[in-house]
């Protein structure tokens, strides 16, 4: 199938031939991942080790019709095949991923109206791309989608990890085990909407005080025009400098967000928490501080382990980079035991909790036999 080829390996000691070593062929398959957010869409094509051969990003304006945005992404992927510098990715593309902010239907492929998204309620963006396209299209949650583009890119350090994502919006995703954990519907982690102030702002959740309608990038902004002009996130983060009240209402936010992760690692146990998104290079500096002495000083597992803080090194394109990762993952062959249709449907979540399509596609390393688990036949074992 052209999948994989046979590489070097080390000259092991004792009898027998020398064994061959076999690695994914990183140009054995290709596939394209599409990011869409508030105010971007981005766009990349990768290969099989992860590697991003064509990246694309455009701003979308407010009120942009969902048609519109489909539409562009389809012409994308048209010019790219059709490029005769890309001539090697005709007939090994195998798919197409669209990251969308949640709520999202996973069996169905349709975005369900998320809250500041006008225009995107039940979008059938599934059906719509692979008519136009004729490639096999997929569309999952954007956080869940970016949390398995950074372990793709930069292997966290536990296989297991919250990623927090803060923009215009926020959400998350969590990944145990190197797999993404996915609740019963798709729609796992939504750190936004983790109340932070009972008696807070109305979200366009229908809740009230959500950690996105108080502490987001759109909220901060909302509310330092209080004090000034400010066009963006990244002005308001340039005047914390001489206005203390836009300061105070960047540490305001970050204290929200710290109590909403706080919450969030004492639910889940996880010993790593990844921050990242668009527009949060702008704040880390006020952010990081107060996000890293409230999780290390409160959260309940510290006296037994420590919980990491980090940024992600990947930015806006992590979303687009772990869709793609997605595609590659099911529609390849591997040996998951759900096959790789069943596991689209929500209603094939594995009885320990985990679907088996977050999978991170393998990476370019030679193949090793998966590692027992650990937690079969522990009885005579132990
Ligand atoms: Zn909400």
């Amino acid at each position: 199938m052209g999948l994989i080829e046979e590489c070097p390996m080390a000259r092991r000691e004792g009898p027998g031939a020398p064994a061959t070593g076999i690695q994914l062929r990183p140009d054995g398959a290709f596939a394209f991942g599409f990011g869409l957010e508030r105010d971007s869409l981005s766009g990349a094509l990768v290969d099989l080790s992860g590697k991003s051969l064509w990246q694309y990003k455009r701003p979308v304006e407010p009120g942009e019709r969902p048609a519109d945005t489909l539409d562009s992404i389809a012409a994308a992927v048209r010019s790219v095949l059709r490029s005769p510098r890309l001539r090697q990715v005709r007939g090994r593309t195998r798919g197409l991923g669209v990251a969308a902010p949640g709520p999202i239907n996973l069996a169905d492929g349709t975005i369900v109206g998320p809250p500041e998204f006008p225009g995107w309620e039940k979008v059938p963006v599934v059906s719509w791309l692979e008519a136009a396209t004729s490639l096999p299209v997929l569309v999952d949650n954007a956080a869940t989608a970016a949390a398995l583009g950074v372990e793709w890119q930069m292997l966290p350090a536990h296989g297991s990890f919250l990623y927090c994502y803060w923009g215009l919006g926020i959400g998350g995703g969590l990944v145990i085990g190197g797999e993404a954990y996915r609740g019963s519907t798709g729609n796992v982690a939504e750190l936004g909407h983790v109340v932070v102030n009972e008696n807070g702002r109305p979200c366009a959740c229908g809740g009230r005080g959500c950690l996105e309608a108080e502490s987001s990038a759109a909220a901060v902004l909302r509310d330092a025009r209080q004090h000034g002009q400010f066009p963006n996130i990244e002005a308001v983060a340039n005047a914390a400098a001489s206005i203390p009240a836009v300061r105070q209402l960047l540490e305001k936010a970050a204290h929200q967000m710290a109590a909403a992760l706080v919450s969030a690692v004492n639910l889940t146990d996880v010993p790593e928490v990844i921050v990242g998104g668009a527009h949060f290079a702008a704040v880390e500096e006020i952010f990081l501080p107060i996000l890293r002495s409230v999780i290390e000083g409160q959260v309940l597992r510290r006296r037994v382990a420590p919980v990491t803080l980090r940024t992600a090194p990947v930015g806006e394109e992590a979303n687009a980079l772990g869709v793609a990762a997605l595609v590659l993952h099911e529609q390849l062959p591997h040996n998951s035991s759900t096959g790789t249709h069943a596991a689209r449907d929500p209603r094939s979540v594995h009885a320990d909790g985990q679907a088996r399509e977050g999978r991170r596609p393998p990476s370019a390393k030679p193949l090793q036999d998966p590692p027992p688990n650990e937690f079969a036949g522990t009885g005579g074992r132990r």
